[in-house]
């Protein structure tokens, strides 16, 4: 849309929003371990209505993590995690309504491969949210054409590049009406020539006030569209700021090595 390379870490005006609302995901004092493996350390985390928060690290820093466990696909052992100020449920339609109100987009698409783009985005609407077929169709359809791929409505994910199946698993997750959507490195696992047409969307997104918590090394998307920046190291939040204060002055040796490595 704006003709702008979004993985170019030097380009762009910011278009992260400036009027953020009041505090929608809050983890407080969250810590979690694999066995001996302290994943997450005391993890204190507020991402507020509206705001663009991008988590970079290492690999094994505890970024999908820190996801999946503000999804509840993972427990913690103690802290608290709360959506729009309720804690998470752990089971049931509780549960299914919490993965609705946060949606999340992964590294690898997670269509569901037999079933046709069209049914991939009305499935949750209609079995989560009880909204008629017509209704979700014409809702999908709508989202379809917002992430550029329209036509491609009847067609299965293999039919589709992979730039064109992470737009799908997008607007399948905006389908649900999301309060949040959480990005675990969505552009990883593409041919480079299709990361951009992935960021401009997210970039859309940001820029219509979607509250989004994105992990990923693209200091182009961060640069334009981050309030903030999460530097993980070893489970535990080393460093945040805002994006150009972080990559031009980061502040800790473990940020500046890692930036050194990636730049
Ligand atoms: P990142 O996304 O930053 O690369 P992860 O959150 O995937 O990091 O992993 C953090 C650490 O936890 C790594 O050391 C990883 O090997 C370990 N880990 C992740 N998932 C599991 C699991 N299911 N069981 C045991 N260890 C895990
Ligand atoms: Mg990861």
């Amino acid at each position: 849309d704006n003709g702008v390379d979004l993985t170019d870490p030097t380009v762009g005006d910011s278009v992260a929003p400036r009027q953020l609302g009041g505090p929608l995901v809050v983890l407080d004092g969250v810590n979690k371990y694999f066995g001996q493996l302290h994943v997450l350390q005391d993890i204190n985390l507020t991402v507020n209505q509206g705001e663009v928060v991008v988590v970079i690290g290492p690999s094994g820093s505890g970024k999908s993590t820190l996801c999946r466990a503000i999804n509840r696909l993972e427990t913690i052992k103690d802290g608290s995690i709360s959506i729009d100020g309720k804690p998470l449920p752990s089971e049931g339609k509780e549960l299914a309504r919490l993965r609705a109100d946060v949606g999340m987009v992964f590294q690898a698409f997670n269509l569901f491969a037999h079933k046709t783009i069209l049914e991939n985005i009305t499935l949750g609407p209609i079995k989560v949210r009880r909204t008629p077929k017509r209704t979700a169709e014409a809702r999908a359809r709508e989202l379809l054409d917002r992430v550029g791929v329209a036509n491609q409505a009847d067609k299965y994910p293999a039919q589709l590049s992979g730039g064109q199946q992470q737009r799908v698993a997008i607007a399948r997750a905006l389908a649900m009406e999301p309060k949040v959507i959480l990005f675990d490195e969505p552009t990883s696992a593409l041919d480079p020539e299709m990361v951009n047409e992935v960021l401009e969307v997210m970039v859309d997104l940001a820029r219509q006030g979607m509250t989004m918590i994105v992990v990923t090394h693209e200091m182009g998307f961060a640069r334009k569209a981050a309030n903030r920046v999460i530097f993980m190291a070893d489970g535990a939040i080393v460093e945040e700021a805002d994006p150009d204060t972080f990559f031009t002055a980061p502040k800790s040796e473990r940020a500046k090595d890692f930036l050194g490595k990636i730049l």
